[in-house]
């Protein structure tokens, strides 16, 4: 059946078509630009941009597949976790087509999106794998054994996300926003050893309680300590060292707890999802760590890492495969759905 996935969670309007697992198209628009010079995403400015770029991106999308709207067997949306007014946008364009052409609709979780996109680039998933989903929003760890109707949440972040701990890192830097992308590059050049900061919920009773969640905020309050002892000593800030040895932090929790949770479940699969997947040392760690322990690691390209159409396509994709009941139309949106809801009931 053809697929049509419709995400506006965030910044990004994304519409593409999947055949199966074929993705015939995937076309993005954002509106990071207009915020970038806010230091974040102001909210109101996100949804009018999904206001205003919709219709062209669902005709450019149709227009490169070269196919019709009326050829449209299933519309799948983004129905949450986001931004109530972004969410709305797309929810409600999705209801509107899936009447006009009389096809259901289906309310897809975003953060199992960013694990089912994998399907698309690297093949079908095994019968058991880890996912990791790592974002601006999200740091989870998921075992999956079918996207669509075995999802079980063996941890998230109990604060920051990996991204979000990374742009705050960034503004202490005096990085541009977002800060992700800068922290990383900087750390390239440091030393990731110069500085030993904290492994949060890694040791101890913190571990035997949370042994797969994460927590940042006390990651980034180390740093900020750090930042401001040589502020306050009048020296100058050894950014690069800062930006490595917390990068090694970062991927150094996120690594270590997705191998115990490899062996512990007896599982040598894991994809890793989300606009963080993008981190550099995260994706070295892991091929390092995980692969030693034979351990396949499957991240797709980056533009299928951060928000985009296709992974809500390859969900909805998943769902009519598994035969699921579409979503009524009188479903709203879900700013917080959480990741034991696949689809959104009304
Ligand atoms: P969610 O999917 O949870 O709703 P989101 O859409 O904000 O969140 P993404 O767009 O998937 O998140 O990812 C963006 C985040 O990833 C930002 O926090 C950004 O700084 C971070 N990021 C992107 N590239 C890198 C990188 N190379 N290193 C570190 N962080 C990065
Ligand atoms: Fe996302
Ligand atoms: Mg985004």
């Amino acid at each position: 059946p053809l697929v049509l996935g419709i995400e506006t969670s965030c910044d990004e309007t994304g519409i593409a078509l999947t055949r199966g697992l074929d993705l015939l198209t995937d076309v993005t628009a954002s509106s990071m630009d207009d915020h970038a010079r806010f230091g974040g995403i102001v909210p109101e400015v996100a949804s009018r941009a999904h206001l205003e770029s919709f219709v062209p991106t669902l005709d450019a999308a149709l227009e490169r597949a070269e196919v019709d709207l009326a050829d449209v067997d299933a519309v799948a949306v983004t129905a949450g976790p986001g931004l109530v007014g972004s969410l709305t946008v797309g929810v409600s364009a999705a209801k509107a087509l899936a009447v006009a052409i009389d096809r259901p609709l289906y309310g897809v979780n975003h953060v199992l999106g960013h694990v089912a996109v994998d399907a698309l680039v690297h093949g079908p998933f095994p019968q058991e794998f880890l996912g990791l989903v790592v974002s601006g929003g999200h740091s989870s760890l998921l075992l999956v054994r079918d996207i669509a109707t075995d999802v079980t949440e063996l941890g998230q972040t109990l604060d920051d996300a990996a991204g979000e701990a990374f742009d705050k890192v960034g503004r202490l830097l005096g990085l541009p926003y977002p800060g992700g992308p800068h922290v990383d590059r900087l750390a390239q050049t440091g030393d990731p050893a110069a500085i030993a900061f904290p492994r949060g919920l890694s040791r101890g009773k913190d571990l035997a309680r949370h042994p797969y969640d994460f927590s940042f905020s006390g990651l980034k309050t180390a740093v900020a300590r750090v930042v401001e002892g040589y502020q306050d000593a009048g020296q100058e800030v050894p950014a690069a060292d800062i930006a490595a040895s917390f990068s090694e932090a970062v991927a150094d929790v996120l690594v270590t707890k997705t191998l115990t949770a490899c062996e512990a479940h007896g599982v040598n699969t894991v994809v890793i999802g989300g606009g963080f997947s993008a981190n550099s040392r995260l994706r070295a760690l892991a091929a390092e760590r995980l692969g030693e322990a034979g351990v396949t690691v499957r991240i797709p390209p980056i533009r299928y890492c951060t928000d985009n159409g296709a992974m809500i396509a390859a969900l909805g994709s998943a769902v009519v495969a598994a035969g699921l009941p579409p979503s009524t139309l009188d479903i709203t949106i879900d700013s917080g759905m959480p990741l034991t809801d696949v689809l959104a009931h009304a």
